[in-house]
C-alpha cells in the first residue's frame, strides 16, 4: 500500500500510526531529516491517508479514489503546499499568508484541510511571524507539516509550535535497493554511490546519474595534472547541475556535490603529498602526476573550494560559482609555474 513506498522510514511511520490511533495526533509536525531522504514523499503520504475517502484503519490511503489520485496530482482542493519560489532566498511573507488564508478555509471535499510547507529552512522573522497564529491553533481541523533539514535550523517560535519527526538517513540495503528500480544494477556503482551518498537516496542518484562519473575522472585527472579548463569544466559542471531538473535546490544539491568531489580529490592529493597511501580504490581513479602541487597550493586550493561552499549557501549564481572557482585554480597555478623572482 502507499506507505509501503517509503523505503527506510518505519520509525517515523509508526510515530504517526500510534499518534493516530491513539486520537493524539497534533496539529503541527517538523519532519525533520536531511535532502533526499524522503520528506516530501512522507508528508504527501502522510497527506493522502488524511483526505482519503477510504482510508484503513492505520492511517492508510487506498490509493485509489479520488481524492488520493487528486493528491498525486497536486489537485486536490483541501491540500496546499508551500515551496519558496525559484531564485528566492526566503519565504516572501505575502506567500505565506496566502498559505495561512488557504490553510483557513473550510475543506471543501467535507475532510480535513492539510497544509505543507516544503522549505522551513527558508523562513525568515517576517514570514515565521506571518505563519504563528496559524501555527498555533490551526483553523478548523487543519493538519500542517513543515519540511526541514533540521530542528536547529527551525527559528524558535517555530519550534515551540511544531512536534518532531525524524527521517533517518537510507541504509545500505534500501539505497541499493532504489537504485535498482532506477535501473542502476551495476553492484560496483551501487556501492560507490551508496559509499558517498550519506543515506540520501537523491545523492545517490545523483552519484550515478547525468554522467557524474566522467565528469568527476575528469575534474580529478585535471586537478592532479594541474590542468585546469575553466571554460569546459564550469560548462560540464553546469550541465550536470541543469540535468537534475527546473528546481534550483535539486541543481545546488549537484553543485554541492561536485563541490565534495573536489574536495575529496584535494583531500587525497595532499595524503600523497605527505606521503600517505592514495586511498581512492573506490573511485577506480589513478591520479599520477600530482608532484608538481606543493602541498601549499594543494591547501590553498582547498580553503577556495571550501569557499565556494559559503557561495552556494548565499546562491550565488552556479555559472559564476564555478567559473570564479575554477579560474582561481588556474590562475594561481600560472603563479606557481611562473619563474620565482628571477634576479634583474
Ligand atoms: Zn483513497
Amino acid at each position: 500500500m502507499s506507505w509501503e513506498r517509503i523505503r527506510g522510514q518505519e520509525a517515523a511511520r509508526v510515530q504517526v500510526a500510534q499518534a493516530w490511533k491513539s486520537g493524539r495526533l497534533g496539529h503541527a509536525y517538523a519532519l525533520i531529516g536531511p535532502a533526499g531522504v524522503g520528506k516530501r514523499l512522507f508528508a504527501r503520504e502522510w497527506a493522502k491517508a488524511m483526505l482519503c475517502e477510504r482510508r484503513g484503519p492505520e492511517l492508510t490511503a487506498c490509493d485509489h479514489c479520488s481524492a488520493c489520485r487528486q493528491v498525486e496530482a497536486e489537485t486536490h482542493p483541501d491540500l496546499h503546499w508551500l515551496r519558496t519560489p525559484e531564485g528566492k532566498h526566503a519565504l516572501p511573507v505575502e506567500e505565506m499568508r496566502q498559505f495561512c488564508e488557504a490553510l483557513a478555509r473550510k475543506p471543501l471535499r467535507g475532510g480535513r484541510v492539510v497544509g505543507i510547507l516544503e522549505d522551513a529552512d527558508d523562513l525568515n522573522v517576517e514570514s515565521a511571524n506571518a505563519f504563528l497564529k496559524t501555527l498555533e491553533e490551526p483553523p478548523g481541523a487543519a493538519l500542517i507539516l513543515l519540511l526541514c533539514s533540521g530542528w536547529e535550523q527551525l527559528l524558535p517560535t517555530i519550534r515551540s509550535r511544531c512536534q518532531q519527526i525524524r527521517l533517518a538517513p537510507l541504509n545500505r540495503t534500501d539505497i541499493h535497493a532504489i537504485l535498482t528500480e532506477h535501473g542502476i544494477t551495476d553492484p560496483a556503482l551501487q556501492e560507490e554511490a551508496w559509499r558517498w551518498c550519506r543515506g540520501s537516496a537523491a545523492r545517490a542518484l545523483a552519484l550515478v546519474e547525468g554522467g557524474l562519473p566522467q565528469l568527476r575522472q575528469t575534474l580529478w585527472e585535471g586537478l592532479a595534472s594541474g590542468t585546469i579548463a575553466v571554460d569546459r569544466w564550469t560548462q560540464q559542471c553546469i550541465e550536470y547541475a541543469e540535468a537534475a531538473g527546473k528546481d534550483s535546490a535539486s541543481q545546488r544539491e549537484r553543485a554541492e556535490l561536485l563541490l565534495d568531489l573536489l574536495v575529496e580529490a584535494l583531500r587525497q592529493m595532499l595524503r600523497q603529498q605527505v606521503g600517505a597511501s592514495l586511498a581512492v580504490a573506490d573511485w577506480s581513479v589513478s591520479l599520477t602526476s600530482v608532484a608538481t602541487l606543493t602541498p601549499e597550493r594543494l591547501l590553498d586550493w582547498l580553503d577556495r573550494t571550501l569557499l565556494a561552499y559559503t557561495h552556494l549557501e548565499r546562491r550565488v549564481p552556479l555559472p559564476l560559482l564555478f567559473e570564479a572557482l575554477f579560474d582561481y585554480l588556474a590562475r594561481s597555478l600560472e603563479q606557481d609555474t611562473q619563474p620565482a623572482s628571477a634576479p634583474t
